[in-house]
């Protein structure tokens, strides 16, 4: 019986953020051992996917560590290595009873003291491993994909839409491919291209033009002869790394010449596509939507979603605080990071009244709290299963939360830091969401999947955060030349060369 080793390591890491992120925020949600078939079988996650491929070929699986968290700040050197050492002691262990290693990275991670620590964890598990142990991973399509990273792996595959609602699928795409190779019917071999450049999160929803037209040639270039997978990763932008930007990677069966072939046909029609890709949709300053958002109202059309999309610390009071400046109609702003507020309204209880210094505390950045009295209309612990289409039943405990609305705006706010991409916010807190004019969220691309069919309008609100569609006011240091647009512009015939050497 063919016996597969399941791990994972996921973070995506906004080197910009001032607080690392302690091993605290990976324990909360991990899983070890016999726990990842419990906690993942049936849901829409890359764990998920691999659990429902190995059970339908009647494969055995021995689960490794399977740690995540929310993006946030760099990755603390202690909770890496304790997080990586556990993954290769405990694959150690299984090395000789195991046929091959289903993992799933992010592709974006990054610590101060590394700025690429899965190619590290790969490296670490090559070394104890071997050179020809069977690795498939499977990442998030915002991974900073470089090739030294790709290559320690045998297969790579990542997610191909964004809202991630192909997470399942992508892991069951690749432990398919694994088990494929393991049984000697194919041969896969891997190339990487890269065009030099990066899309801000914004513009990555596959479902936007040009991007969508572009993400179809890739799933057509997916299904070609000899091939056998194909993921465009737009890179992520806020990862200020060596690595950064783009790559498309082609898996062949073989053929390297094909995969080579292929990665380097859609690179250039990235490239060719990047003045497009990076005018996908509007931004709007916060008071311009809130006149944009008037008049769509004045219209009936509601509700209007307003998306504050470079707040990456989910608790900035730009958005808020322009919404308390104006009084638009009734507001929901479902998740804002404040533990301190979550366990005030929990101690007043609900039905009583709070005046508090809301958010804005996680950089010098999110807008600095805002003072918002209202009503607690509830308060405990929120704790439970996906029912969005994006990582559907999957299980999160977000500790204590609470609702305070001062009757034109309610604020739910939670103790752990989550971004609202679906309505389970006000399901659980007992809101009804058609009560709502405007919905103000923190996502980039995922809130699509469960709003767009219920949101009359979208508007992006551009807000200076850490998450920026205009990457030109951020602190990069590590970005090398011709990584468009940070720093330098591909000329007109789509060749990086020519660079400055003083970059
Ligand atoms: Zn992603």
């Amino acid at each position: 019986m063919t016996r597969l080793a399941i791990g994972g390591l996921v973070h995506e890491t906004v080197t910009f953020l001032p607080d690392e992120t302690g091993l605290e925020a990976f324990e909360r949600g991990a899983v070890r051992g016999e726990g990842i078939a419990a906690a993942y079988t049936g849901t829409n996650t890359v764990y998920g996917g691999f659990l429902k491929t190995c059970q339908e070929n009647d494969v055995a699986i021995e689960g490794l560590l399977c740690a995540e968290c929310a993006p946030s700040g760099p990755v603390a050197g202690p909770a890496l290595q304790a997080l990586a050492d556990e993954i290769v002691s405990r694959a150690t262990l299984w090395r000789d009873s195991a046929d091959g290693l289903l993992l799933h990275l992010h592709g974006a991670m990054a610590s101060r003291g590394d700025p690429d620590p899965e190619r590290t964890l790969l490296l670490r598990l090559r070394q104890v491993l071997g050179e020809n142990f069977p690795i498939a991973v499977a990442m998030d399509l915002h991974g900073n994909v470089g090739i030294d990273k790709a290559m320690l792996a045998d297969i790579v595959c990542g997610f191909r839409h964004s809202p991630h609602t192909d997470m399942a699928e992508t892991g069951e795409r690749t432990a398919r491919l694994l088990l494929r190779k393991l049984a000697g019917e194919i041969k896969p071999v891997m190339a990487l291209a890269r065009p030099g450049l990066v899309l801000p999160s914004i513009f990555t929803a596959t479902d936007v033009s040009p991007l969508h037209e572009i993400m179809q040639e890739v799933n057509a270039a997916a299904k070609q002869p000899g091939i056998l997978d194909v993921t465009l990763f737009t890179g992520f932008a806020y990862a200020d790394v060596p690595e950064i930007g783009a790559t498309v990677l082609a898996v062949a069966d073989g053929d390297e010449g094909l995969a080579i072939r292929t990665a380097e046909r859609l690179s250039a029609r990235l490239l060719e596509a990047r003045e497009a890709l990076y005018n996908a949709a509007p931004l709007y300053e916060p008071h311009d939507a809130l006149d944009k958002a008037t008049t769509l109202l004045a219209e009936g059309i509601r509700p209007v979603v307003l998306l504050e999309h470079a707040d990456r610390g989910n608790d900035s009071t730009h958005l808020l605080q322009a919404l308390l400046e104006r009084g638009m109609g009734r507001a929901a702003v479902p998740y804002l990071h404040d533990p301190i507020a979550a366990q005030a309204a929990a101690s007043a209880g609900v039905g009583s009244q709070l005046m508090t210094a809301l958010g804005g505390k996680s950089s010098e950045l999110a807008g600095g709290p805002v003072l918002f009295t209202g009503i607690v209309k509830f308060a405990g612990p929120l704790r439970y299963r996906i029912s969005g289409p994006y990582r559907t039943g999957e299980e999160i405990d977000l500790g204590p939360a609470a609702v305070i609305d001062s009757g034109a705006i309610a604020v739910i706010v939670t103790t752990k830091s989550i971004t609202a991409v679906d309505t389970d916010p006000f399901t659980q807190c007992g809101l009804d969401i058609n009560e709502f004019d405007i919905i103000a969220l923190r996502s980039k691309t995922h809130f699509r999947a469960a709003y767009e069919p219920i949101a009359g309008a979208i508007l992006i609100v551009e807000t200076p955060d850490w998450g920026p569609a205009d990457l030109f006011g951020l602190p990069y240091r590590n970005v090398p030349p011709g990584i468009y647009p940070i720093t330098m512009a591909p000329p007109d015939d789509g060749k990086v060369d020519g660079l400055d050497d003083d970059g």
